[in-house]
């Protein structure tokens, strides 16, 4: 489903990713660790087509496609969803709002008309539940006021809606608290199917209790340093990520 190859990316005149490769499978689930800095946002970003990052070598394909090549509203389009580790205000545009037209210009994509409003309003209500939000929260403008925890539901909630082929989050744990957790843990599994996948970036072996990877890839100085199965999480928590370091620059 996605191929990155030997990626090298800058940023404002710094090599971030340096030769980055990483295949995911449909059906897979893919969790990315590694120390602050080492360069898993920017990986998510160069995937999304977020500005500001040049690619100077290595390529991404997608389903067969170059996302390169691709425009972000393209990119989405196509499936790609990222959620952002600091989810962005949009004050003023009703939450509601913004998820109709994404779905919209998802169908548009694909040739389908709009969603009708009943129907709409139907899905959506279905997936709040799911997530345990309130119904007030599609009256709120785009996280203006959110807190940590809601963030982040309202950003599954997004997920939820628009069934991406490729959803990634950015570290979703991050300021949550168990019970948030394990909510936002059951939206993603929910989204888990065989033609779907996930690529997330956690700090932490506890959320991978609750959203089971297939594989755990450790990126460490622009590069995927070790790949494993969800053991390596569990060593990493152990161990922290200098082995890691050592071993592939032996
Ligand atoms: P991680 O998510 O693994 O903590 P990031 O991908 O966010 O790491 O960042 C990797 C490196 O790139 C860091 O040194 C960071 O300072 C730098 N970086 C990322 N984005 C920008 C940016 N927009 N401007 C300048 N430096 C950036
Ligand atoms: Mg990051």
């Amino acid at each position: 489903m996605l191929e990155v190859k030997d990626l090298h990316v800058t940023v404002e005149g710094k090599e971030i990713l340096k030769g980055l490769s990483l295949t995911v499978n449909a059906g897979e689930v893919h969790a990315i660790m590694g120390p602050n800095g080492a360069g898993k946002s920017t990986l998510s970003a160069v995937i999304a087509g977020k500005d500001g990052y040049e690619v100077t070598a290595g390529s991404i394909t997608f389903e067969g496609r170059d996302v390169l090549e691709m425009e972000i509203e393209e990119r989405a389009q196509a499936g790609l969803l990222l959620g952002f580790q600091y989810p962005v205000e949009i004050p003023g545009v009703k939450n509601v709002y913004l998820l109709k037209a994404a779905l919209n210009a998802q169908r548009k994509a694909r040739g389908e008309g709009e969603i009708p409003a009943p129907e709409f309003m139907k899905l959506v209500k279905e997936k709040l539940g799911f997530m345990r939000m309130d119904a007030s929260f599609l009256q709120r403008a785009v996280n203006e006021g959110f807190s940590g925890g809601e963030k982040k539901r309202n950003e599954i909630l997004q997920m939820l809606v628009l069934e991406p082929r490729l959803a990634m989050l950015d570290e979703i744990d991050s300021g949550l608290d168990i019970d948030a957790m394990k909510i936002v843990a059951d939206g993603v599994n929910s989204l888990r199917s065989e033609e779907r996948a996930v690529l997330m970036v956690t700090h932490y072996q506890r959320l991978l209790d609750y959203i089971v990877p297939d594989r755990v890839h450790v990126l460490v100085d622009g590069r995927i340093a070790k790949s494993g199965d969800k053991s390596l999480a569990l060593e990493l928590e152990s161990r922290g990520y200098e082995w890691v370091l050592e071993e592939s620059a032996a």
